[in-house]
């Protein structure tokens, strides 16, 4: 029944190849936010050729924007010829580092034994490229198609999204009745439907004690000792307690099927810019630690809170002298898109129809876009779907595979149709 719609998306192979190489070669590495503009632009210039009209949108004021690595994004927008629906594409342009141990260039976007090579091909360069080509098949079988699609390539998402996603946002670009279902294709393999993340609490617990001469420590207060004393009491109280909380969230991987709590680092007393000499002696009277804590949609903020800062307080009454202060860094809702939105249903019939059998449904451990979409878009028809396996992102000689590609781009284009057309089998 798809058959149109899977010729037009094989004789596209090749241009999808190349142009998931042309966007590897471009290096989008965040931070700093390099070579966004030329990517954003060459972006812009492929959609127009096809008929898009597109924006290109500078997150101004946005964390790392200066004129030297502008936040720069791109949205295209394709209108059919009669009103409906607006189906959006949304991909961040932005790569992490390249890092050591690359056996071929990463910014080279070498083609070999059907795999394109390079940092962000499978996160998510290749998505990005998948959705360009699926637009274009399912406008080429159906040039009267009706309603919307959009495309985007956003900067900043693996720092946040701030300058991307979350500034586009606020402007009204993931809002209604401009947008009515969003699909993210982070590479989350092209047989799995990704619904959503846990939640996220980032915080800083700092201990206070009082300087002193480091000989006679007795007439300070350290409080680095004290953080020893937060840190012994998680480990009695917390890391238990997270432990046995289990979700009914279907995360991936399964060992993220519960609360978790990160100590993401710690440091007291003075800062080692003493080396090569030697530190003077002293009894530091400050000890930051930093918390980064992944909760469960069973779960609720306040109490995830209320968690820690009941072990703070209980220390504060038992142990002689202890005094902290506590600051939020960031703070994420878990999110997860019910199973029967439409655009669950809509790539869930792609995924049927290119590989015969029912998709998997998983919630992505850690956060990505779809959380600006749904808290300052207030979008909630949404999903990540894309081709690429999530492990190899973020490491060297990352890869995604052609045939990944291809076939991810056919349930896309069935997931146009559906949503667009009202095309479910019977
Ligand atoms: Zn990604």
């Amino acid at each position: 029944m798809h058959d149109k719609l899977f010729h037009a998306v094989e004789a596209r192979t090749d241009d999808l190849v190349q142009l998931t190489a042309d966007l590897i070669r471009f290096p989008t590495v965040n931070p700093p936010g390099e070579a966004y503009t030329p990517c954003a632009e060459y972006i812009a210039a492929r959609l127009k050729k096809r008929g898009y009209g597109v924006e290109l949108i500078r997150g101004e004021g946005t964390p790392g924007d200066t004129d030297r690595y502008p936040r720069t994004n791109v949205v295209a927008r394709f209108d059919g010829r009669t009103p409906g629906p607006t189906v959006h594409f949304n991909s961040h342009i932005d790569v992490v580092e390249a890092g050591e141990g690359w056996t071929v260039d990463p910014f080279g976007g070498l083609v070999r034994d059907g795999r394109v090579y390079g940092r962000g091909a499978c996160d998510m360069k290749g998505g990005l490229a998948a959705s360009i080509i699926a637009a274009d098949a399912f406008m080429e079988v159906n040039p009267d198609f009706p309603g919307a699609i959009e495309i985007s390539g956003t900067v900043d998402e693996e720092s946040g999204g701030f300058g991307g996603v979350a500034y586009l946002a606020r402007k009204g670009y993931f809002s209604k009745p401009r947008v009515d279902h969003v699909i993210i294709p982070e590479p989350l393999n092209k047989d799995r439907i990704c619904l959503g993340h846990r939640g996220v609490w980032w915080a800083e617990i700092e201990t206070r004690g009082e300087i002193a001469h480091g000989s006679m420590p007795f007439l300070g207060d350290c409080a680095v000792r004290h953080m020893g004393a937060v840190i012994a009491a998680f480990e009695r109280h917390l890391f238990p307690a997270l432990d046995a909380k289990q979700t009914t969230m279907p995360v991936v991987p399964e060992g993220a099927r519960r609360s978790t709590l990160n100590i993401n680092g710690i440091h007291g007393g003075q800062t080692e810019d003493f080396r090569p000499g030697l530190p003077s002696p002293n009894v530091p009277d400050s000890c930051r630690l930093t918390i980064d804590r992944r909760f469960l949609l069973e779960e609720n903020i306040a109490d995830v809170k209320g968690e820690v800062t009941g072990i703070l307080d209980r220390l504060k009454r038992e142990r002689p002298k202890f005094d902290y202060a506590i600051r939020d860094i960031m703070e994420v809702q878990p999110l997860m898109t019910e199973r029967d939105a439409p655009v669950v249903g809509a790539v869930a019939e792609g995924i049927r129809a290119v590989f015969d059998r029912e998709p998997a449904y998983v919630i992505s451990p850690g956060t990505y876009d779809q959380k600006h979409i749904a808290r300052i878009g207030h979008v909630y028809d949404c999903i990540a779907y894309g081709p690429g396996i999530l492990d190899l992102a973020h490491r060297p000689d990352e890869w995604v595979g052609i045939e990944d590609m291809v076939q991810s781009a056919k349930v896309m284009a069935v997931g146009l149709d559906v949503l667009l057309r009202g095309r479910i089998r019977a």
